[in-house]
């Protein structure tokens, strides 16, 4: 009976357990992606207020002072990605410490939200840029598209 002999936690199948937690975690990273898209809408219309802002008062009274700068907002926007990839990352790392990674999922081809390193040849791969990709118990394993991604028996 080897379909009562994989439902030893509580009736759970740890396979199905581990595709939930994927999905799960697929879908957080989906929304986490379409606020970041939204964020930079809002930053840009920020920067824009901003600047307009800075631009009257400088007008106004503070020509003495030299020419306005402008905050750097484009650094708001890039922390606020930050976070969103650690709670990415931290999702992740969650399902993981609470449910194991039953099965390791795939690789897929997927533009880097942030700099890594090829785990073959060590080539740096920038954020932005293509690469293989897949998440492991172990963290997140990336290939560059030179050394492309294993074949699905190695490990
Ligand atoms: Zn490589």
């Amino acid at each position: 009976m080897s379909s009562t002999e994989r439902e030893y936690h509580f009736g759970i199948d740890p396979d199905r357990l581990g595709r939930a937690a994927s999905h799960f975690a697929r879908r957080v990273a989906r929304d986490a992606r379409t606020f970041a898209a939204h964020l930079e809408e809002h930053v840009g219309d920020f920067a824009r207020d901003v600047w307009r802002e800075g631009a009257c008062a400088w007008r106004g009274e503070d020509r003495g002072h030299g020419e306005w700068r402008p905050p750097d907002v484009r650094r708001i926007f890039e922390d606020v990605r930050g976070v969103l990839t650690d709670v990415i990352d931290g999702i992740d790392e969650l399902i993981t410490s609470t449910f194991g990674t039953p099965s390791e999922e795939p690789w897929t081809r997927v533009v880097c939200n942030r700099e890594a390193s090829c785990g073959a040849c060590g080539a740096a791969l920038a954020a932005g840029g293509e690469a293989h990709v897949r998440r492991t118990a172990r963290g997140t394993e990336f290939r560059c598209l030179a050394c492309g991604a294993p074949p699905a028996s190695a490990a």
